[in-house]
């Protein structure tokens, strides 16, 4: 399918399977590579990390585990108003290298809190892995070591990610017509 309707919105095909899977085999080379030796626990972010993390973890070949979390959001007293809580890390991660597997950074606040959160438990390294990053759009100094692609600052959908719900199920990518 070349365009997709989703509820008000057309998309159009941007990046296809066979092209993410290609970037998807090299950063999961890269992370064998550099983490064999580290028995990594991979906390994938749900719900829109789901496919890139079940592609990314097949072509994973060093020991490891895999956990997944949630964000939840609520208002809050923060700059940005909503803060996000990270729900269901139950594993201790003390001394571990931990890698958060994510589906875009956009403007990096997300990651941030992240960061934090999961930096309160004491953990030896943490790594990210992000499928997309819209570099325009970063307002906070990430260390982002796995990226499969970079995109320009267009609102996509589907490989897990969703426009108000929908559109997760594709496995291409899709960029919003305007
Ligand atoms: P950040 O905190 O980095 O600004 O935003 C990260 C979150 O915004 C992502 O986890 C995702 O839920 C959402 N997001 C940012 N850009 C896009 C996009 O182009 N498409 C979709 N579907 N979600 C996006
Ligand atoms: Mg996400
Ligand atoms: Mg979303």
């Amino acid at each position: 399918m070349d365009t997709i309707q989703i509820k008000d919105k057309k998309f159009s095909i941007s990046i296809k399977e066979q092209d993410i899977l290609r970037e998807v085999t090299r950063v999961a080379n890269e992370i064998n590579r550099d983490l064999a030796e580290k028995n990594p626990l991979f906390v994938s972010v749900l719900n829109g990390s789901f496919m890139f993390t079940s592609d990314l973890m097949k072509r994973i070949t060093i020991p490891c585990e895999i956990s997944f979390v949630k964000l939840a959001s609520y208002q809050g007293l923060s700059s940005t108003g909503v803060i996000k809580e990270v729900i269901g890390i139950n594993e201790d991660l003390t001394d571990r290298t931990v890698v958060i597997v994510e589906d875009i950074v956009d403007t990096g606040l997300t990651m941030q809190r992240l960061l934090e959160t999961l930096g309160t438990r004491n953990p030896k390294e943490i790594h990210i892995a992000s499928l997309l990053v819209k570099p325009e759009k970063l307002k906070v100094d990430l260390n982002i070591e796995y990226v499969a692609m970079n995109i320009p600052n267009d609102f996509i959908v589907g490989y897990g990610l969703d426009y108000d719900g929908f559109g997760r199920n594709y496995p291409d990518i899709y960029t919003v017509m305007e």
